[in-house]
């Protein structure tokens, strides 16, 4: 027995040391690492409820987008969510599936029970607990002291369990700084491997998101042994500009979802994270492993599952992103692509550039689209279908059909 007992602490030691070598290397490389939560925090937005199987679409889409780990779901919430992870274990291999977890221990044995089966280096769980003032004294009833004694307790509880372990203050963005780091010390001295910094009702700004960040660097001694997560919701449209300001200060995770879905208005949107990454490594500096041409196909397919529409102006994934039907737009657009977009349709996988004929187009965009058909027509010809189009009621789009009648009109 005894030999037994130092056989086991002798590997927990070299489990700890290789926990701990991972996590510095993940810090010294600079990558950002993405975590998608639109499978919980997507989902659990109203109305946009997904079968499992749908989630095990999503989930292999997400996995072909390069996505580090994936909040698969709440399994001690409901069976749907367990089940859904269930599908996903030994299916969806390259990212690590992680499980919301309450701080308490049933939740935590739910999700081990929903993830046996993935290796330990490819499954964990996120556990969350209210710490601001409101949620200590209106939602739980509990002192700060005994917080952070539950957050102890139950966190060295999954660790026993877990390798990968995330701890996230719930209404971080309005807990008490100096408590906060407290929680973050306790939770990461108990085994977390990672710390969460959410933005639970979305009320912050770039400047005050960067501040929270520097201050749990500095206040948070032990810091070194776990990564440190940022999580958005988009309540005043910040979402991504927090996202980007907590990047730029040093975060090595950020949650994300697919179309920005989630609760009220809404979570950081993974896309838009992704290309301000792309187009500025100037500024941010930091790798990421994320493969741009997969995001406007997962945007699609995330709307068509959840049946949350995308609006027409939603940046990557929104129908308007790459057309257009002013005159002037349209001419620079046929002379070079790039006069007129900050990115080509290709960097994103999205369809064709497209010259829309209506009110607002221009002579240029009608003579390209009559020689695409083969159709001939000379300036005059061109001059006269331009009055025709000027003329139709408003909102009325010039498809193929209509512009080969009004040819037809015209001689
Ligand atoms: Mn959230």
């Amino acid at each position: 027995m005894a030999q037994n007992r130092a056989i086991q602490k002798i590997s927990d030691q070299i489990a700890a040391r290789v926990r701990h070598a991972i996590i510095s290397h993940h810090k010294r490389s600079g990558t950002v690492l993405f975590s998608d939560t639109t499978l919980r925090d997507g989902e659990q937005m109203p109305g946009a409820t997904l079968e499992p199987h749908e989630k095990l679409r999503i989930a292999r889409a997400l996995e072909e987008t390069g996505i580090h780990s994936l909040d698969a779901g709440f399994p001690a919430s409901s069976a749907a969510d367990f089940e859904a992870i269930r599908m996903m274990v030994g299916v969806i291999k390259k990212p690590v599936l992680t499980a919301l977890c309450r701080t308490v221990r049933s939740d935590i044995d739910i999700a081990a029970e929903a993830l046996d089966g993935n290796p330990l280096h490819k499954k964990g769980v996120s556990l969350f607990c209210g710490t601001s003032p409101l949620h200590r004294i209106h939602k739980l009833n509990r002192s700060r002291s005994e917080i952070l004694s539950i957050i102890s307790r139950t966190v060295g509880y999954a660790a026993d369990k877990f390798r990968i372990v995330a701890f996230s203050p719930e209404d971080a963005s309005r807990t008490e700084v100096d408590y906060l780091c407290q929680c973050y010390k306790e939770a990461i001295d108990a085994g977390a491997t990672t710390v969460g910094f959410p933005d639970t009702v979305g009320l912050l700004t770039p400047r005050k998101a960067a501040d929270f960040i520097k201050a749990i660097q500095d206040g948070v001694p032990n810091l070194d042994r776990a990564l440190l997560a940022v999580h958005f919701h988009n309540d005043l449209g910040l979402a991504v500009a927090n996202t980007l300001a907590c990047i730029e200060e040093g975060a090595n995770v950020v949650q994300c979802t697919v179309n920005g879905i989630g609760e009220r208005a809404g979570n950081a949107s993974l896309e838009e994270v992704v290309m301000a990454l792309a187009m500025h490594g100037d500024q941010y500096r930091r790798k990421f492993r994320i493969d741009t041409t997969k995001l406007a196909p997962l945007c699609q397919l995330v709307a068509q599952l959840t049946g949350v529409m995308i609006s027409r102006m939603k940046p990557i994934g929104g129908a308007n992103i790459f057309a257009t039907e002013a005159g002037i737009h349209q001419d620079g657009l046929l002379k070079n692509p790039d006069t007129y977009l900050p990115f080509r349709p290709e960097v994103v996988g999205g369809g064709e550039l497209q010259l829309v004929l209506g009110r607002h187009c221009g002579r240029k965009a009608v003579a390209h689209r009559l020689a695409e058909l083969a159709i001939t027509a000379d300036d005059q010809d061109v001059l006269a279908i331009m009055e025709q189009i000027k003329q139709q009621p408003k909102g009325v789009i010039i498809d193929d059909h209509k512009l080969r009648q009004l040819v037809a009109q015209i001689r």
